[in-house]
């Protein structure tokens, strides 16, 4: 975490998710390091035009929702009855407008139907029997189910079915209980523009084996993700029921706008004091208008990257931090 002040005209950090990851395959994880850091290219580029940072977060978690290797859009994971239903959410820190979509079945895209929603403005959170007329009136494209799976998200199922019985499990924990070696994760953006403007986005497939129905902190305004200039923009992942719980990234908000205190100590201390003592695992990212960025986890990993204007795109799964570029 970082400790110094940081002024900067704009940054973006995002996640890939947090759970039990073991240290393993170069090679896999040369691919994560790869995927994240374009990921973060894409919002970057956004943020370096004069775009918004509404527009960079839904970008950047565009691109980790279209690749496999993350839980959100094409790779989430199965629920008990081996089907997909995804979770998203955005929010303008400069408007404080939300949008968010929860249990959807056919969207290729789950953020892009949060930030319809929010433009559409009639309401904040649409479930899936909304998910139709929000895919024509939005021109939103729609997918089979098939779209979103992978053979290892379903042996991940099996093997958490066999091993885990009717519990829910994070997906990178299910890798305690798998032997495969694959790795997924829950995604999120957050960003400051050129305008001094923040923006938060969170996407994902929920928790492996999650009973049909279920809906996590994701679309959860001030749980999976929140933005205010006054304060900063969260995207978290984790146990999500612990996160909706706690209302982890409101939580944040307010140690920063009751107590005056920086970042930092803001997240680190609501994920430590709010989470963790009910038993909640994951963690977050999140960034302020000096562009500060914090990406507190309590779980063995978190997949993350982030970028600041003028340096280099930077990339870490547990201590470690690659620089994009270097060997
Ligand atoms: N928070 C997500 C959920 O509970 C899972 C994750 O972050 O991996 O649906």
């Amino acid at each position: 975490m970082k400790k110094d002040k940081q002024v900067t005209s704009y940054a973006l950090a995002v996640h890939g998710g947090a759970g039990t990851i073991k240290p393993g395959n170069p090679e896999v994880e040369a691919a994560y390091h790869a995927a994240l850091q374009a990921a973060v290219l894409a919002g970057e580029q956004v943020l370096q035009a004069g775009g918004s940072a509404l527009q960079a977060v839904t970008a950047s978690v565009q691109s980790l929702e279209d690749c496999p290797l993350f839980n959100a859009g094409h790779g989430a994971v199965f629920n008990a009855n081996a089907e997909h239903e995804l979770d998203a959410s955005i929010m303008d820190g400069q408007t404080l407008k939300a949008g968010a979509v929860a249990g959807m079945r056919t969207l290729r895209n789950p953020v892009l139907g949060a930030l319809a929603v929010m433009k559409d403005e009639r309401c904040v959170l649409v479930g899936v029997h909304g998910e139709a007329a929000l895919a024509a009136q939005h021109a939103l494209e729609q997918v089979e189910q098939s779209y979103f799976s992978t053979e290892a998200r379903r042996e991940q199922l099996r093997t958490v079915q066999a091993h885990a019985g009717n519990r829910a499990v994070l997906d990178h924990d299910a890798l305690t209980v798998s032997k495969s070696d694959s790795r997924f994760g829950t995604v999120g953006a957050v960003a400051l523009d050129q305008s001094g403007n923040l923006a938060a986005a969170t996407s994902t497939g929920g928790m492996t084996n999650k009973m049909p129905g279920r809906i996590g902190d994701t679309p959860v305004v001030g749980a999976g993700v929140y933005a205010n200039n006054a304060s900063c923009a969260v995207s978290a992942t984790g146990t999500g029921e612990q996160f909706l719980r706690a209302c982890l990234a409101h939580d944040i908000h307010a140690r920063m706008v009751y107590a005056g205190s920086p970042l930092d100590a803001a997240a680190a201390q609501a994920l430590s004091e709010t989470v963790a003592p009910l038993g909640g695992v994951g963690g977050l990212v999140a960034i302020d208008r000096d562009g500060n960025v914090s990406m507190p986890y309590n779980s063995k990993g978190m997949y993350r990257a982030w970028v600041r204007e003028g340096q280099s795109i930077q990339s870490a799964i547990f201590a470690d931090v690659q620089t994009a570029g270097s060997p």
